[in-house]
């Protein structure tokens, strides 16, 4: 994280002892430029010098000229380039549905604080900012569209990243997620969520999904030959599951590459599931058939109903990041864990949190029973060369 002394921090409260206390704690962790206001009316003239990417934001949801909602809106019509932390006495609930108001409204927002407010969760906030300053490289302008895209196919562009998975209770490695990244001659790296969504506009997804695949089973190969077995999976997307042929297409790989195709796990998101179910069904079963593993993704996050789970034959449920970011600090996100985890085991599956990056969640992920997990906690998705050093040092000390 950037030192917090290139920050600017902006705290609006009418509670001059909460300022104070803000004041404090942002002295404690380096931060050297702290402004306060007590009012909207107070802050407006000097806005427009705290408008910058460098400021963070702290304010109260009632201030006593203007309420919270409307702050925000105001700050997201005068596009407030700086991060938002949101401060409030009120219930928690409303201060997450403040904060996912204005996250729709493009605005940074780091997280929302009940008061009274303590040292640790507040640190803890401040920290995602590093987490965030990587989310916003999605935010440049990408001038690609689908010809470049097929050609960066074609080149070879596009390379895969591996990032591992392990066994909540021991740590031991149980695998990889594979994700893909487009290494551009301009643009650098271009994360997935780009260039993904653009395939999938643009017919181009089945192309991608396969190129994949064959990238994939390549490198399980040479894993294979330096004894290294590494259970992987790999995203698929919606169009790809209208493709009859994906589970015979998975097993030719499987021969040409001599990899045992339960090695394989396909992860695919509850939006898949909406459409022409029994075709997609037909795809499935046969890709079960065949041992290749299947795996709800972001569970919890889209159209999921639990009648699909039932029918569908899936290995493993994924419970989203967005939901383990705040599972040892919101009640909610903590029930939904839990209830998520229990109704994996009553179906029999396994489940696999994302987005760990904190012991303490790891503490309550072993408490809730959930089976394995995956985060920057043990490690980013990382190119095969530095994935199979990781792991060799990794197998050398847990397994
Ligand atoms: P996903 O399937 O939910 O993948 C997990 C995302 O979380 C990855 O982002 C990963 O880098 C990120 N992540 C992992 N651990 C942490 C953590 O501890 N903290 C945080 N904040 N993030 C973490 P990535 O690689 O940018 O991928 C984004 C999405 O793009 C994926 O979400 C997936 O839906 C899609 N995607 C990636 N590769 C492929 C692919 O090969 N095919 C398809 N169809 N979709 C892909
Ligand atoms: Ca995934
Ligand atoms: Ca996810």
């Amino acid at each position: 994280m950037d030192k917090l002394s290139n920050y600017d921090f902006v705290l609006l409260d009418d509670d001059e002892l909460l300022l104070k206390l803000e004041k404090q704690f942002l002295k404690k962790l380096g931060a050297t430029n702290v402004y306060t206001y007590q009012s909207v009316k107070e802050l407006t003239p000097e806005f427009q010098l705290h408008n910058t990417q460098n400021t963070i934001l702290l304010c109260d949801l009632k201030l006593p000229d203007i309420d919270g909602v409307e702050l925000i809106r105001q700050l997201a019509q005068q596009q407030f380039q700086g991060y938002i932390v949101i401060v409030s006495g009120t219930e928690h609930r409303i201060i997450d549905s403040v904060v996912t108001m204005a996250k729709g409204l493009h605005l940074k927002v780091l997280g929302g604080m009940q008061k009274p407010i303590h040292f640790p969760s507040f640190s803890k906030i401040l920290q995602k900012l590093q987490y965030k300053e990587q989310q916003e490289v999605v935010r440049t302008p990408y001038k690609i569209d689908e010809k470049k895209l097929r050609t960066a196919i074609n080149n070879e562009d596009i390379f895969l990243v591996y990032q591992p998975k392990v066994r909540v209770e021991n740590a031991k490695f149980v695998g990889a997620e594979v994700l893909a990244r487009w290494q551009h001659a301009e643009y650098g790296v271009i994360p997935p969520l780009i260039f993904i969504e653009l395939a999938e506009k643009h017919g181009l997804i089945s192309d991608l999904t396969y190129y994949i695949l064959n990238k994939t089973f390549q490198q399980l190969a040479k894993w294979q030959q330096h004894n290294l077995l590494v259970p992987v999976s790999v995203n698929i997307s919606e169009a790809d599951l209208q493709y009859i042929d994906l589970p015979e297409h998975i097993m030719t790989l499987s021969h040409r590459y001599d990899i045992d195709p339960s090695l394989i796990t396909l992860e695919i998101t509850e939006s898949c599931l909406i459409g022409d179910v029994p075709q997609r069904l037909e795809v499935i079963s046969r890709l079960r058939l065949r041992n290749i593993g299947l795996s709800i993704d972001d569970f919890g996050t889209g159209y999921s109903s639990l009648e699909k789970l039932r029918n569908i034959p899936f290995t493993e449920l994924k419970i989203d990041k967005s939901f383990i970011q705040y599972v040892n600090s919101s009640k909610d996100d903590y029930n939904i864990v839990k209830a998520n985890i229990e109704l994996a085991k009553v179906l029999g599956l396994q489940t696999v949190a994302e987005g760990v990056e904190e012991k303490e969640q790891i503490a309550i992920l072993k408490e809730l029973g959930c089976d394995i997990i995956q985060g920057y906690y043990y490690s980013k998705p990382l190119p095969a060369d530095e994935f199979e050093v990781w792991l060799r040092k990794h197998l050398a000390i847990k397994n």
